[in-house]
């Protein structure tokens, strides 16, 4: 599984520094069975750049943050099958593509891809965004994200007029960004 990951990421070329770095960090661990306590490296899956986990949210899996994580901090790679247009025409209703460049399309279905499951939210309650960078695409905070707390991003006006107006939103948003036919409202 990872080295699929692996090799999809390879894929998207060179990045900034802050994305190739490789991503390693101290946790403290009872590594004894006193229960003493010393610091460990940790190495996290390739595309993750914080701990998260996907369980049962407001509309059905959700990504949630397995540690605090800062505003401005990237998150999670969103990875799949790189897909061109033709591909992408092809499965056109999949509510799991992300249209990078015109041409350049990512099927994000697999299972491997957890950044998948991170649900929308309208404005008010998103406390992250996706980001397009060199035909790559990153989930990352745009408010401090406290250890626990689902992670969401507002899909935009195309998803949510195709997929999310249909059924009502179920963001915790008090008051949507989204009309009933999936129309962005003016604030
Ligand atoms: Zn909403």
């Amino acid at each position: 599984m990872l080295d699929k990951q692996s090799k999809i990421l390879k894929k998207g070329g060179k990045l900034s520094q802050e994305v190739e770095k490789k991503i390693t960090k101290k946790v403290a661990k009872t590594v004894s069975k006193k229960g003493a306590t010393k610091e460990v490296t940790e190495k996290l899956p390739d595309h993750h750049f914080k701990k998260v986990k996907a369980k049962r949210g407001l509309a059905g899996l959700g990504l949630f943050a397995g540690e605090d994580i800062k505003k401005g901090e990237l998150i999670i790679e969103y990875i799949g099958e790189i897909l061109n247009k033709e591909q992408a025409d092809k499965k056109a209703t999949s509510q799991y593509l992300f249209e990078v460049t015109r041409n350049r399309t990512i099927d994000g279905t697999p299972r491997w891809n957890i950044a998948r499951y991170c649900n929308h939210a309208c404005e008010e309650a998103a406390n992250a965004e996706s980001e397009i960078k060199k035909g790559r695409v990153f989930i990352r905070a745009i408010k401090n994200i406290k250890e626990g707390d689902e992670i969401v991003y507002d899909y935009g006006e195309e998803f949510v007029k195709e997929h999310i107006a249909p059924y009502g939103c179920r963001c915790t948003a008090k008051k949507h960004s989204y009309g009933a036919d999936g129309v962005k409202s003016g604030n």
